[in-house]
């Protein structure tokens, strides 16, 4: 067959593997969004049969041999088509290493797992957890092999989150954030007079929040014609083309910020969904090459502009309009400040800019000594709150509010955690750079103008796809690998004026 001919074959292949995942993820929106408690069972037989398809149409011989032959036929295609064949190359190769008996058993382990952990965390019982989640690590040990490493097999499962980071780079990123965020954290704990301000145990009228949330998207440039917000118990992201990208957001009638701030991270989010090219509509390079890239988009838009003083200077005639009375004595100093306080505390996901990353730390350093096999399950509350204390200061009433927190594992999620601090380094990286590059950056945000932002990223970022990996991106936009230093000088000048730390 001619080169072409071969290569439109694979296009046509990838874009119905992508429709059936499209297709499974309506679904999945569906459920969280809009079904009756009752659909639960008949739904999950739905998305396990279009989620075999999509998996058995995308790793058959058939599949493999479309790859090789226009790998084969390589340097008579386009720079674009060349990156396609990798990345469906490497996606295939990755996928066929594990044997299709052990994606049955893993996710029949995962579904108990997630069963037991709800109840679990229900009655703050880790025991009714604990067999579950030695399945888990054991079924995780056994994939790494399967995939392969050259140092350590927590190697393999990062590389299914954040391709090309290892372990030892992970340890050094980390011992370098670890320490300062501590260092900071205690030096803010001795300025910061608690509780917080008077006037934020307000209630604050659901519906104006959600007006004023739809009013920020908007203006950050979300697309709502390819698009919608809806309510849902955990906010997320989902996409089923990149003219159809869905938000979620929660509401809650006595917190001011927590709607606002989901909206605008899952903004960030779409924002880079909706951004990706035209041409790659269907096709494998529409898409992030990883999550720490993908959460770097999330927070870029929730902490480096939402939680800066010119946002807040923006919008506080508006918010003034939208809730009267409620805050007439309050500035946009006021509003800055209270939407950066700085507080230590036990749930990752409340977690401030400045302790977050510390969860993540704790997190990475259980899960490879478990990967390892340097801990055992058995003892994993007991080293959680030992490092809660050390890290943060806190100490852990019970596992509910400690170790039995985070879903992750009883998905079998190993590996994912590291990305959201990962998104934390690339933002205040791309963002630092942004800013030299956008004219007149903070006076554009002020006004209430995130066009010039919007732009840098869709120009250095979301048209890229996955046609380079997230190292090779941030490198080449801001001149030096992810690498920790630059967030931890946003914070350090950040936090050093806010509680006046000299
Ligand atoms: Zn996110």
């Amino acid at each position: 067959m001619k080169s072409s001919a071969v290569y439109e074959r694979l296009q046509t292949r990838l874009r119905d593997v992508t429709n059936l995942r499209a297709a499974a993820a309506v679904l999945e929106w569906d459920q969280e969004v809009n079904m009756p408690p009752k659909g639960t069972d008949a739904r999950g037989r739905q998305l396990g049969t279009l989620n075999a398809h999509a998996h058995t149409l995308f790793t058959c011989e058939e599949t493999g041999d479309l790859i090789s032959q226009a790998g084969e036929d390589a340097e008579h295609l386009d720079p674009d088509a060349r990156s396609l064949v990798n990345e469906a190359a490497y996606d295939y190769d990755r996928a066929r290493r594990i044997p299709e008996v052990f994606v049955r058993r893993f996710s029949e382990a995962r579904s108990r797992a997630y069963q037991a952990w709800l109840e679990a965390r229900k009655r703050s019982d880790f025991a009714l957890f604990l067999p579950h989640l030695e399945t888990i690590v054991r079924l995780c040990r056994e994939e790494a092999e399967y995939l392969g490493y050259r140092e350590n097999p927590y190697d393999a499962l990062l590389e299914g989150y954040e391709r090309g980071m290892t372990t030892a780079e992970l340890r050094r990123i980390f011992s370098v954030l670890g320490t300062s965020q501590r260092e900071l954290t205690a030096r803010i704990g001795a300025a910061q007079e608690s509780p917080g301000p008077d006037w934020l145990r307000q209630s604050w009228d659901v519906n104006r929040q959600w007006e004023f949330s739809l009013r920020v998207l908007r203006d950050m440039g979300y697309d709502f014609d390819a698009g919608r917000q809806d309510r849902s118990a955990h906010p997320f992201t989902t996409n089923f083309s990149i003219h159809d990208v869905r938000i979620t957001t929660r509401l809650s009638e006595d917190d001011f910020f927590s709607a606002l701030f989901s909206s605008i991270h899952e903004g960030g989010h779409a924002l880079y969904e909706q951004g990706f090219r035209e041409e790659d509509e269907g096709l494998l390079l529409a898409a992030a090459p990883s999550l720490g890239m993908h959460e770097s988009q999330s927070r870029l838009w929730e902490n480096l502009i939402g939680r800066s003083l010119a946002f807040w200077t923006h919008y506080l005639p508006t918010l003034r309009e939208l809730y009267p009375g409620q805050l007439d004595r309050v500035g946009a100093e006021q509003l800055y400040r209270a939407a950066n306080r700085v507080s230590p505390s036990l749930i990752r996901v409340e977690a401030d800019e400045c302790t977050y990353n510390l969860h993540i730390i704790l997190r990475f350093e259980l899960e490879v000594a478990l990967i390892e096999g340097n801990l055992a399950v058995a003892d994993v509350p007991a080293a959680w709150n030992e490092k809660m204390k050390r890290y943060l200061g806190v100490i852990v009433p019970n596992d509910a509010l400690g170790c039995l927190q985070d879903i992750h594992w009883s998905h079998g999620s190993f590996g994912y955690f590291p990305t959201y601090a990962l998104g934390n380094l690339y933002a205040a990286q791309l963002f630092n750079t942004m800013k030299q590059e956008v004219p007149g950056f903070d006076a554009q945000i002020e006004r209430g103008e995130f066009r010039g932002c919007l732009d840098w990223l869709r120009s250095r970022i979301h048209r890229t796809g996955r046609r380079k990996t997230a190292i090779e991106i941030i490198h080449e936009a801001t001149g030096t690998p992810p690498e920790p230093g630059v967030f931890l000088a946003y914070l350090e000048s950040k936090y050093g004026s806010l509680y006046n730390l000299g």
